[in-house]
């Protein structure tokens, strides 16, 4: 297994979605079928301990990780995903972001009470997005167990805002 080499195929983007932001593109991670199954492997030993009852993946590629560490776990998959999108009833949260502000939502019976949960996306940045997921999964009456990512933006400290829980990253910048 290696984290160098994952590391060494995630691109960097200038300017994408806009100005100033370097955006990390993993898609290049997905394509290669040795990456992605050691990305995976990587991912589900870091949570392993945490036996969680479900993987909880943010759209959208939380998706992705998080289905494939769900079936890899033999546990199920819940999705969190942006408004409108989800047919039964959700639980809604808005958030701020560096600017404006996203809503996310859950379907409000996704979990049985007291159900131990591990969140998952592709990238920790402020943390804003993890933390709305967190307070989602809490209003379904879930525990979190951890949080995992495959990317941490260590210089913008998102991992601040979510002490209180077990975070697992692989690749840090
Ligand atoms: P945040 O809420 O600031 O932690 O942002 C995390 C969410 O935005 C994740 O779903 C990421 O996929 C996405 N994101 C934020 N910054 C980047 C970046 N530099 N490259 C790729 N995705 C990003």
């Amino acid at each position: 297994m290696s984290i160098e080499n994952i590391k060494s195929s995630i691109r960097n983007i200038p300017d994408f979605p806009k100005k100033g932001i370097n955006f990390k593109d993993i898609t290049p991670v997905l394509q290669d079928s040795d990456l992605l199954k050691d990305s995976i492997d990587i991912l589900a030993e870091k949570c392993i301990s945490w036996k969680p009852d479900f993987l909880c993946g943010i759209e959208s590629r939380g998706f992705i990780f998080g289905s494939a560490l769900a079936y890899k776990l033999d546990i199920g998959f819940v999705p969190v995903r942006k408004p409108g999108k989800l047919p039964y009833d959700t639980y809604k949260i808005n958030y701020d972001l560096e600017y404006g502000s996203n809503s996310l939502e859950i379907h409000k019976d996704s979990f049985f009470s007291g159900a131990k949960v591990v969140i998952v996306d592709d990238l920790l940045a402020t943390g804003g997005t993890a933390k709305a997921s967190v307070e989602l999964v809490k209003m379904c009456k879930a525990e979190i167990a951890g949080i995992l990512f495959l990317v941490e933006l260590s210089f913008l400290e998102g991992r601040r805002g979510l002490s209180s829980y077990p975070i697992e990253s692989i690749i840090k910048y």
